[in-house]
């Protein structure tokens, strides 16, 4: 955190007051796409289709088109369109029990827990590839090869969040990631936690 408050990114979708809508749409477009990547893009996107409404009314070509310059759009605008769709339905209320969460399709379980985090709240971890490759550079290797279903990982990742800001320590790990502990390189002659880092100590990079 110490690292992270001095170091830490800045992005349109980490402001305060941002709706629901907002926050959401940030979180599919950064799925599998550099977060700088989507810093460019963000602000045109939520331009063109400014709420749920817009996008539930909008066609699922054009909605590809748009999403085109960021990549998957095919994939993108068909998850996109379907979860407006659904909100339509639900009258453009997020439940607030995961259960029903759960429900929405095209929803998964990494947006389930940033609809959890950013919007209700709750202690949940953004838990993708870049947060697994520090947890388990660090702590050890997983059990299983789906994040998802890798009960250690999760274990993990949830007891991490205990006792500090859930939302802060979550972008300090996805910062650490991009930054420091890369995928490739990582950056271990800079790291604060390399004296305690069970990969350093076993590679010495
Ligand atoms: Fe990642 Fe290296 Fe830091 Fe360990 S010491 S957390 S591998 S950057």
């Amino acid at each position: 955190m110490e690292w992270w408050k001095q170091y830490g990114r800045n992005f349109p979708w980490r402001e305060e007051f941002l709706s629901e809508y907002e926050l959401i749409i940030a979180e599919i477009l950064l799925q599998r796409t550099k977060a700088e990547t989507i810093a460019n893009y963000y602000m045109f996107f939520l331009n063109s289709y400014p709420g749920w409404e817009s996008l539930a009314a909008a066609n699922e070509n054009d909605l590809a088109t748009l999403l085109r310059p960021i990549g998957l759009y095919n994939q993108r605008a068909k998850r996109i369109f379907a979860l407006a769709k659904s909100m339509e339905q639900r009258d453009f209320i997020i439940p607030q029990d995961r259960e029903s969460i759960d429900k929405i399709p095209f929803m998964g379980q990494y947006i389930a827990n940033a609809v959890e985090l950013l919007i209700l709240n709750r202690a949940k971890p953004l838990l993708d590839v870049n947060m697994a490759r520090v947890l388990e550079r660090y702590f050890g290797p997983r059990q299983k090869a789906d994040i998802r279903y890798d009960p250690y990982l999760q274990s993990l990742a949830h007891d991490i969040l205990k006792g500090v800001n859930a939302k802060e320590i979550n972008w300090a790990i996805l910062d650490f990631a991009a930054l420091i502990c890369q995928s490739k390189k990582p950056k271990c002659s800079i790291c604060s936690l390399s004296e305690s880092c069970r990969y350093y100590k076993n590679n010495k990079i």
